[in-house]
């Protein structure tokens, strides 16, 4: 044998052994694009639509089926096809790997897709699932939390007319607590309209809605008056100086959302804002998620766990990470017409976790 045939046999066993890995038998990587039909029609500062496009992936090894989802985030310039392409890319590889080594393979799948972490959440969550899964705990174990502190949830008013804010702040009843997006021109009438029906604690997010530090400070002192208990990412994400000198002016406590997307932002953010939002979609995943708690918890911030809208693949994940949170904003499955799932219910609010292994769906 010369060499080179030498060194061809080698890399082709090799290769075969690699196939052969832990999770090799009769696995499968499935993602396939869900429209999320939307109860309401949905606006905030962004956009206004009636539906979303998502991934719904399945990941499949040693006989164990697990799910993972991903909202693609607009703002970030991701969309549902180049997720599902991004998950693809790597379907050969995560088919080979042994889905217990999940850090080792969420290094590798960082290092071969460049952005997309929505699509890095859907696998990322449906290594979780199966470890849950094969395991046979649910994932709050895994957390090393109580189920019994798992949060309660606002839920979410989208920008409308004063009538039907109204109808959907009746409609929200059962929620002791009401998250309100605000920052374009009809605030007053939104606010008015919320507290002509309800005296329940609003926190708004203002979604780099307020332009200028001088408006930020106006809207705020004004909304420290409303009953509001905190507020999300009044300026700009870029405006960091201004909203170190913003945060210095108010007591209202400022929650540092589009600004913070990755643990490493979390350092510079800590003598702007009070807390940070963490969302599974924007920062790819669990694992990242952890790693923004522990981060925000060492430079003695707050912690909102957030969502995009969602069926209840994410938001049963992120629902089993509240425990380890201040604050829950969890309601994006309760936005949908069409969940494929189900797995965290809500009573009057309070997250109620499942309690059977892994993420705990069951397909409606
Ligand atoms: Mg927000």
């Amino acid at each position: 044998m010369k060499r080179r045939e030498w060194m061809q046999s080698i890399a082709a066993g090799a290769m075969a052994a690699n196939l052969q890995g832990a999770g090799a038998q009769g696995a499968a990587v499935e993602a396939e694009i869900y429209r999320l039909k939307l109860k309401h029609t949905w606006t905030t500062t962004m956009s206004s639509s009636e539906y979303r496009d998502e991934i719904q992936m399945h990941f499949t090894s040693g006989g164990i089926t697990a799910h993972g989802e991903g909202a693609p985030i607009v703002r970030y310039k991701e969309d549902a096809a180049e997720g599902k392409k991004a998950i693809e890319s790597v379907a050969g590889y995560l088919k080979s790997a042994d889905p217990m080594q999940y850090t080792k393979i969420m290094a590798e799948v960082n290092r071969r897709i460049q952005g997309q972490y929505a699509a890095k959440s859907a696998i990322d969550i449906a290594l979780h699932d199966w470890i849950g899964k094969k395991l046979g705990v649910p994932l709050y174990k895994l957390f090393g939390v109580d189920p019994k502190d798992a949060l309660v949830t606002d839920f979410s008013i989208g920008i409308d007319t004063p009538e039907m804010t109204k109808q959907k702040v009746r409609e929200a009843e059962p929620f002791p607590v009401l998250k309100v997006k605000v920052g374009l021109d009809k605030d007053e009438a939104t606010m008015e309209a919320i507290r002509s029906v309800t005296k329940k604690p609003l926190r708004v997010d203002a979604n780099e809605g307020f332009k200028s530090k001088e408006e930020a400070i106006r809207k705020i002192r004004w909304l420290e008056g409303q009953g509001v208990e905190l507020i999300e990412q009044p300026l700009p994400a870029a405006q960091l100086e201004e909203q170190r000198w913003v945060h210095k002016q108010v007591h209202l406590p400022i929650f540092a959302d589009e600004a913070c997307l990755h643990p490493s932002d979390i350092p510079k953010l800590a003598d702007a804002y009070d807390g940070v939002v963490v969302k599974l979609d924007k920062s790819g995943g669990i694992q990242q998620v952890l790693e923004m708690i522990h981060t925000a918890r060492a430079y003695g911030l707050k912690v909102m766990i957030g969502c995009m809208v969602s069926a209840s693949v994410t938001i049963t994940a992120a629902a089993h990470l509240s425990p380890l949170c201040d604050y829950a904003d969890l309601d994006g499955n309760l936005l949908i017409a069409n969940d494929p799932y189900r797995g965290v219910r809500v009573d009057r609010g309070r997250l109620l976790l499942p309690n059977s292994p892994g993420l705990g769906l069951v397909k409606v």
